[in-house]
């Protein structure tokens, strides 16, 4: 799959169009179903395009969390204080390059949007999950979802869970729920869809993007709209573009993503001028947990030193395994705190009677592991982790041989991820140029554009799906008031 600009379409060489509408929205995932409805409820007419033979795109694959807070009805039912101004600071604190408005925007709006999704037609559950989990395994609410209870964040805001899973028992597929409450919405709404229908170029006409070049197996066509929203997903599925911009993905991962995900609608905005962030940030995992109790181990590069609070949200984890000498990492666990998990994506290498036995096994320099183990088992004793600060309820000595490691190195373990890097864009949903200016016409959503969590170090899971949701929303909002 190529990483190329598409051409851009001058309107003067167009000599018919197929349709004309207020709003054109590329894509019916989550993104593109929320700023589809928002821009018809507006009053604009509109028209979604979606390549694919069915609606929902990875949305529909999603396990279901929804990163929202601030005291929502879930939240409150649990007892869980949160508020805006918190949230603020927390979403802040994770950005590897905060763009204020936003995060502001979508904190403060963060309840008012929790009661727009369900409206449209379900309900979060007013439970709450309290274990260390990937997603509920249930049909639980609420959980943390990210590194709230994590130093140095706890220190900087004050923790609540905010990972709202959808009703739909299980880790994958959970959304669907909600792209097919989307759709059903449109047809209300009496918003016609195109599928197996690909937007391929933008139109521009002065400067601005006045509709699309479209293409349907032989046939082809041009659409013309007052304003163009971009929602067609990530470039996970892209090899030329994870080559270009995320290579040390290398292909030792597991993609999460749909056949579409190949970048399209993010080069469709570049070729118009739009700038790219953050396109070499993936969302990489390979969680050690569950079983949670293996988080009381320790996590050591080749050197045999630790580099990262084992209790972090398992994505931050494995980004910093990606910055350690050949992104290789093991978790030593002691014969009292082993316990073998279900879905063992960081397999078990072996056991052993020593600490300089395993030293040996592992490749690491003699005597470092045991120093290693040496001083954390004395700090641990006490309840304390000078280095890393390490959570006290997951701090215990792991003194009581044998000793057993995982394999958290790239290549061993089962990694997957996404790609988080896309379209720089306004609180609006806006297309930006390099110098900030927005791009007249042009909106983006979602996957394809850049916005709040930038890096798999401080994802948290629901991040993107309520990014895209709401930002969503603001595009199709915006994008109606130019009609
Ligand atoms: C297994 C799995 C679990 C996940 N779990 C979560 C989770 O719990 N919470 C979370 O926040 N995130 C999760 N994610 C990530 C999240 O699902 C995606 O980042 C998000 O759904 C992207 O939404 P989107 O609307 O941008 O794109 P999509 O949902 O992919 O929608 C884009 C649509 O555009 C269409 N399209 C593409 N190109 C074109 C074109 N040229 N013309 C017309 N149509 C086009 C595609 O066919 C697709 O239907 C998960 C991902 C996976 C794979």
């Amino acid at each position: 799959m190529k990483a190329e600009i598409p051409e851009v379409v001058s309107a003067a060489d167009v000599t018919s169009w197929s349709h004309e509408v207020d709003v054109l929205v590329i894509g019916l995932g989550v993104s593109g179903g929320c700023a589809a409805v928002e821009a018809a409820e507006a009053g604009a007419n509109v028209l979604v395009l979606e390549r694919s033979a069915v609606s929902g795109g990875t949305s529909a694959l999603a396990g279901g969390h929804f990163y929202l807070g601030g005291g929502t009805a879930v939240q409150q039912a649990t007892g869980h204080e949160d508020s805006a101004a918190e949230m603020e600071k927390y979403l802040t604190a994770v950005s590897r390059e905060p763009e204020p408005d936003k995060i502001h925007a979508y904190c403060v709006d963060s309840v008012d949007h929790f009661n727009w999704l369900e409206s449209l037609g379900f309900q979060f559950e007013r439970t709450y999950y309290p274990e260390k989990a990937v997603i509920q395994p249930q049909t639980q609410g609420l959980m943390f979802t990210g590194n709230e209870k994590v130093w140095p964040y706890n220190t900087m805001a004050k923790p609540a869970p905010r990972g709202h899973k959808v009703p739909v028992p299980g880790d994958t597929g959970g959304a669907k729920l909600v792209t097919d409450l989307l759709v059903k919405r449109l047809e209300a709404l009496k918003v016609p869809i195109e599928y197996e229908v690909g937007a391929r170029q933008l139109v521009v006409d002065d400067g601005r993007v006045v509709g699309v070049a479209w293409k349907r197996l032989q046939e082809s066509g041009f659409i013309k709209a007052k304003a163009v929203v971009i929602a067609a997903g990530g470039f996970v599925m892209n090899e030329e573009m994870v080559a270009e911009y995320v290579p040390q993905f290398g292909s030792k991962f597991y993609t999460l993503g749909n056949t579409y995900d190949d970048g399209l609608g993010i080069r469709m905005g570049m070729s118009v001028g739009g700038a790219v962030k953050h396109m070499d940030q993936p969302f990489i995992t390979a969680p050690v947990y569950p079983p949670s109790r293996l988080l009381t181990g320790l996590v050591v590069n080749k050197e045999g030193k630790r580099f990262v609070a084992e209790d972090s949200y398992h994505s931050r984890t494995s980004g910093y395994v990606m910055d350690q000498p050949d992104a290789a990492a093991f978790l030593i666990v002691d014969e009292a705190h082993m316990e073998r998990p279900d879905f063992p994506l960081c397999p078990f290498i072996d056991g052993w009677e020593t600490v300089a036995e395993m030293e040996a096994a592992l490749g690491i320099p003699v005597g470092n592991l045991q120093a290693t183990l040496d001083e954390y088992n004395a700090n641990a004793a006490k309840k304390e982790d000078p280095l890393f600060h390490k959570g006290a309820e997951w701090l215990e000595p792991q003194d009581n041989g044998p000793w057993g490691a995982f394999d958290m190195s790239l290549g061993k373990a089962l990694y997957s991820g996404f790609t988080i890097g896309g379209l720089a864009t306004s609180v609006d949903a806006e297309v930006l140029d390099a110098a900030g200016n927005a791009i007249p016409g042009l909106y983006a959503a979602g996957a394809g554009a850049a916005n709040l969590v930038q890096d798999s170090k401080g994802y948290a899971s629901g991040s993107q799906l309520g990014e895209g949701s709401y930002f969503g929303r603001r595009a199709g909002r915006h994008a109606a008031a130019l009609t």
